[in-house]
C-alpha cells in the first residue's frame, strides 16, 4: 500500500506561477490512499484563478494504454496548457510524462511506502516510494529508480556512451533526464543546489504506520 500525500501549496503554486495548466487527478486504486478533499480543493482554487484549461478525473493512470485513451479526448485542452499538473503516485506522473514528452509534467504530491499489498500497478514506471518526489527536477523521470545508485544530484563519473557503469546494458538514468530536459528547454533546473533529502518524511511514515 502507498499513500499520496499534496506537496506544500507553496511549491504547487511556484510550479504553476504564471502558466496555464491542466489538471490530471487519480482517484487511485482502492488500496491507495488519495487525498481527495485537498485536491478538490486545490482545483477549485486554481480554476477560479483562470490557470485552468482543464481537468481529467479518472483512475489508473499508470496504464499506459488506458492513459492514452483517455488524454486524446482532452487534446486540445492539453495543447492549451503551458504544463500538466499530475495529482497522483510517482507511477502516475512518469506515465504521464512518457506519454507527454513535448510538455512539462509536475508532480503535485509526494509518495510514501506503506507495507502490504501494493495495488495493481503494471510497473511499466517505477516508484521507489522515497516521501518527497524529485520528478518535478527531473523531466518526470524518477532518479531514484532510473540511476542505478539512486543519485538525485547525478550523473556520476562512470557513464559511457550513455550506459551506466553498474549496468553496461542499461542507460544511463541521469543521461536520460539531461535528454529530456533539454527537450524540455529546463536545463536551467540543473543550475539548482543541490536538493537536501528531507529525511523527517520517515518519521512521518513511521506515524502513519
Ligand atoms: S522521486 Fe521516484 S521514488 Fe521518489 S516519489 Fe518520485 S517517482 Fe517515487
Ligand atoms: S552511470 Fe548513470 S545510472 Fe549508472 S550509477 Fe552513474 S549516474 Fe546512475
Amino acid at each position: 500500500m502507498l499513500i499520496t500525500q499534496l506537496k506544500d501549496k507553496e511549491t504547487i503554486v511556484s510550479l504553476t506561477e504564471g502558466k496555464k495548466v491542466f489538471i490530471i487527478n487519480c482517484h487511485g486504486c482502492k488500496e491507495v490512499h488519495f487525498p481527495e478533499k485537498e485536491a478538490k480543493e486545490l482545483q477549485d482554487e486554481m480554476t477560479a484563478d483562470g490557470k485552468v484549461t482543464g481537468i481529467l478525473t479518472t483512475d489508473y493512470i499508470c496504464n499506459p494504454d488506458n492513459l492514452k485513451l483517455r488524454l486524446e479526448k482532452h487534446a486540445e485542452e492539453i495543447k492549451a496548457a503551458d504544463a500538466v499538473l499530475v495529482l497522483s503516485c510517482g507511477v502516475g506522473v512518469q506515465t504521464v510524462a512518457g506519454y507527454l514528452e513535448d510538455k512539462p509534467v509536475y508532480a503535485a504530491c509526494d509518495t510514501y511506502p506503506l507495507p502490504g499489498f501494493q495495488g495493481v500497478t503494471p510497473l511499466e514506471y517505477d516508484c521507489d516510494q522515497c516521501g518527497e518526489c524529485y520528478l518535478n527536477l527531473t523531466g518526470g523521470i524518477c532518479p531514484i529508480t532510473a540511476c542505478s545508485k539512486s543519485l538525485v544530484n547525478g550523473q556520476c563519473g562512470g557513464s559511457k556512451n550513455g550506459k551506466c557503469e553498474v549496468d553496461s546494458e542499461m542507460e544511463c538514468g541521469w543521461e536520460r533526464i539531461y535528454r529530456r530536459l533539454a527537450q524540455l528547454g529546463r536545463l536551467d533546473v540543473l543550475k539548482c543546489p543541490t536538493q537536501v533529502r528531507n529525511y523527517a518524511t520517515d518519521e512521518e511514515v513511521s506515524k502513519a504506520e
